[in-house]
């Protein structure tokens, strides 16, 4: 990554193209200082002037000649080694195009937070002001200019402070405005930073170290201790000596004084991933099926142009193991791995697996961690430390480099897709990396996209197949119960069968998980006179009824308030809570099996750092005997002593308005049902349904993805829904209910002529969305069906330039632009 320093100075570029973290389109050019050309380079970070103020940039191109005339110059180089390698601006900048999105907002999706950069105004007092002394405004103006003679250049936060709490934003402009204060930006000192201790080291030989021992003995014990367990151990951190003895500190700087030891400050990268915790078990012996996707995936390692390759196997057929396999392959190659999985089964489980085998070859990313440990491990695959990036969606931006493969794990889940500006979709994404790179790309799935088998069927993608669990255990056996056989209260929410069935697992001493599938249709309160709902005041959605605290709360803004008595439509009393909510079933449970030991898990038991991973491992302890909770219970963990897997209210999320909703549905059954009977004892799983003959119940039912594929695929070609179509979301939202619908008709009439001719794009709308309100933003939105991606951006493209120019029309709104949209909501 460094340059040669081949050519003079005077030869080398001089302007800098700088793409901000600001929405703009294009990159901005500036003059590169004469003393910054020669350790000016494409990657690195700066700070450049943009109006008023300074803002982070990161250089993409050099050059010798600008357009542009009179150019300011760049304020200030940030990194030594360029922080983002070719690979990374080519990938954000295809993101740009892909997803009609400024490239500065990828870049800033891309990089960790602790790499930011901010600045904040500061005042000082000008000469002329300083002339004048005696002569100052009195009051306010005369404190604040006092102040700032008193402590010198502050910024506007600390000078209130100074002046106990008085707002001085007027007098600040004022003062500027007379020309006695000076306003400037100034640089903030980063707030993550390496993590720095200090080192003691012993100079002497043991001979000379044992005479000084003698020594000091009697006159200072404590430089005594320290020298005995220097003996011991020739390096120490400080702090660990200071533990060990309170007076070591000062012991240490007598004995530097005396030259006997030596004082260093090195970076200690702050701890992310755990010491393996067992020692690493055998390697199991591949079965047939695992062999030939491995040897499959293997040939392709290095080739230079590999198509995706898809690994279906269902839950518990050993993808991970084939994983594994190859990403050692890969190392061995010495070349560098990329796993990406859903950001719920990024478990303690899974990474224990990873570190087992690759100890701390593995850094970790998600968001659980703090920004300085996501720095660090940043930071250790940048310089190679760490060859193998695990992560969440945004570890597809792992700054590693040589890359030989790319493993998307469970590749259909929505996680992936980003829901705010970037809006990309992390898998996707995914494949054009490790097509830019010329690495092999793993899709692996018990139940693939529809997208992705699509693209295996037709041949665009390798499709390999695990079609059976390892050692040939049998897939859980799935009974589904008619609900609406079951009339009292109480079978509502677990029927006879299913309570026959936990009490037969409690009784064998297996564990059993409980799913309450309830994505957006929680517990909420309803009238029984009147029907009506309460609503979220700010966003248009059912309030989620808590019994514990009796509580309405608003899961969009979070909003809150006690349970109101009377109904707020018609005043009626008789507002009850209805619906399932995770807490209720939990309570029926406790009260069904008094002496069983349950836990529950949804967002309000896992808003904690670590409170999803600390459930976890005390079911994978023995220590729950019933897990009850929400989707998050359905994925990635592997805890052989769950034998019973019961699905309550399984039909819930098939209102949602989304076409996709019935593979959504199929997806979580088989996902959940493939937690049952992955040790010794088979498995089994009981669904409670209000829609006992819907296809995607009776296809998870048979664990028959092709049938469900078959059938959905059908309805897809169609409703010319995708595979056979492109998808495109313009989400237009206003705090004024008529600007958000005026600018999406506009909108509407804008696109109307850019749908070429004939047609290669349909548009569907404007209509309010579902969620018509969030955070007092009032919602509209358009979609957009193309024949092709490339249609599809032609026709936004022509139509965002038009708005840009008439921004009469979009006063008011933003428009949010969403390429392969995964909720309509
Ligand atoms: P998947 O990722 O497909 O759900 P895993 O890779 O997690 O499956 O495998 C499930 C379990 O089977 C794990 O405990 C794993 O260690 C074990 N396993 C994987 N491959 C084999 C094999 N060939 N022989 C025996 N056990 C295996
Ligand atoms: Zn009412
Ligand atoms: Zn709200």
């Amino acid at each position: 990554m460094q340059p040669t320093q081949a050519a003079s100075v005077s030869t080398l570029p001089d302007i800098a193209q700088v793409v901000v973290e600001l929405p703009l389109e294009t990159p901005l050019d500036y003059r590169i200082p004469f003393a910054l050309r020669t350790s000016c380079h494409i990657g690195q970070r700066v700070l450049v002037p943009l109006g008023p103020r300074q803002v982070l940039g990161y250089i993409v191109h050099v050059a010798h000649t600008s357009s542009v005339d009179d150019l300011k110059d760049l304020i200030d180089i940030l990194d030594e080694t360029p922080l983002l390698t070719p690979a990374l601006l080519q990938l954000t900048r295809w993101m740009a195009s892909y997803y009609l999105c400024p490239w500065g907002q990828v870049l800033k999706a891309a990089v960790p937070e602790g790499f930011r950069v901010h600045t904040e105004a500061v005042y000082t007092v000008t000469a002329p002001a300083q002339e004048q002394g005696a002569a100052w405004p009195k009051g306010r103006a005369g404190e604040v200019l006092q102040c700032l003679v008193q402590h010198g250049t502050q910024s506007q936060h600390e000078i209130e402070r100074l002046l106990a709490g008085q707002d001085c934003t007027a007098v600040l402009r004022r003062l500027q405005q007379q020309g006695l204060l000076q306003r400037q930006q100034q640089r903030l000192a980063p707030k993550t930073r390496p993590r720095m201790v200090s080192l003691v080291r012993l100079c002497l030989a043991a001979n000379a170290a044992t005479t000084l021992h003698q020594q000091v003995q009697q006159r200072s014990p404590n430089q005594a201790a320290v020298l005995a367990l220097l003996q011991e151990q020739p390096v120490w951190e400080l702090a660990a000596l200071r533990q060990r003895l309170p007076g070591a500190a000062a012991a240490v700087k007598r004995l530097a004084l005396l030259g006997a030891v030596e004082l260093t400050t090195v970076e200690k990268r702050r701890a992310v991933i755990p010491a393996a915790s067992t020692a690493s078990a055998p390697l199991p012996t591949l079965n047939p099926a695992q062999q030939h996707a491995l040897w499959q995936i293997e040939s392709r390692l290095g080739t230079a142009e590999s198509a995706p390759i898809l690994l279906y196997g269902v839950t518990g057929s050993g993808k991970t193991e084939v994983y594994m396999r190859a990403i050692a392959t890969v190392l061995r190659q010495g070349k560098t791995a990329l796993v990406l999985v859903p950001e719920i089964a990024l478990t303690d489980q899974l990474v224990d697996r990873f570190v087992a085998r690759f100890a701390s070859q593995i850094a970790v990313l998600h968001s659980g961690l703090s920004a300085g440990e996501r720095f660090d491990e940043w930071r250790r695959l940048a310089s190679g430390e760490a060859r193998i990036a695990i992560g969440a969606r945004s570890a597809v931006f792992a700054p590693v480099e040589n890359l030989g493969l790319i493993v998307v794990d469970e590749e259909h889940d929505t996680s992936y897709k980003q829901e705010e500006t970037p809006r990309y979709h992390a898998r996707d994404v995914a494949i054009v990396r490790a097509q830019q790179a010329q690495a092999v790309v793993v899709l692996g799935s018990a139940t693939p996209a529809l997208e992705t088998f699509h693209n295996a069927r037709s041949g665009k993608y390798l499709s390999l197949s695990l079609p059976q669990r390892v050692e040939e255990k049998p897939l859980p056996s799935i009974t589904i119960l008619d609900q609406r056989a079951h009339a009292t209260p109480n079978e509502r929410i677990i029927s006879t069968p299913l309570y026959q069935a936990i009490a037969a697992c409690l009784a064998r001493q297996e564990q059993c998980l409980i799913l309450i599938n309830r994505r957006g249709f929680a517990a909420y309160l309803q009238c029984r006179d009147c029907g009506a709902v309460p609503q979220c005041n700010h966003c248009s959605v059912s309030l989620t009824y808590h019994r514990r605290d009796r509580t309405i709360k608003c899961h969009y803004c979070d909003a809150s308030a006690p349970m109101p008595a009377l109904c707020p439509a018609c005043s009626s009393p008789k507002l009850h809570p209805f619906g399932l909510g995770t807490q209720q079933v939990e309570e029926v449970l406790q009260a069904l099996f008094p002496a069983a030991r349950l836990a529950r898990m949804d967002r309000d038991t896992t808003r904690g750092k670590a409170s999803h991973q600390r459930i976890l491992r005390t079911l994978g302890s023995g220590d729950i005997d019933i897990l009850v909770g929400t989707q998050m219970i359905a994925k990635g963990h592997d805890y052989p002593n769950i034998t019973l897997v019961g699905v309550v209210s399984a039909d819930a999320t098939l209102s949602i308005p989304d076409f996709r909703a019935p593979e959504r549905l199929f997806q979580l059954l088989t996902q959940v049902a493939g937690r049952a009977g992955r040790g010794q004892a088979p498995g089994h799983v009981v669904i409670q349904t209000y829609r006992p003959d819907h296809y995607s119940l009776a296809f998870a039912q048979h664990h028959d993805f092709s049938g469900f594929f078959q059938d959905e695929i059908q309805r897809r070609q169609v409703m010319l829904y995708p595979p056979y179509t492109r998808l495109a979301r313009l989400i237009v939202d206003s705090s004024e209910t008529v600007r958000a619908e005026e600018a999406s008709r506009w909108l509407g009439t804008v696109l109307q002529r850019h749908l070429g001719s004939p047609p290669q794009v349909a548009l569907l709308g404007p209509a309010e969305a579902p969620l018509a309100k969030i955070k007092d933003r009032y919602r509209w939105h358009l979609l957009l069906k193309a024949t092709s991606s490339r249609a599809l951006h032609q026709c936004l493209q022509a139509t965002l330039a038009e708005s840009q120019q008439e921004r009469e029309h979009v006063r008011a709104v933003r428009i949010h632009v969403d390429i392969d949209p995964v909720t309509f909501l």
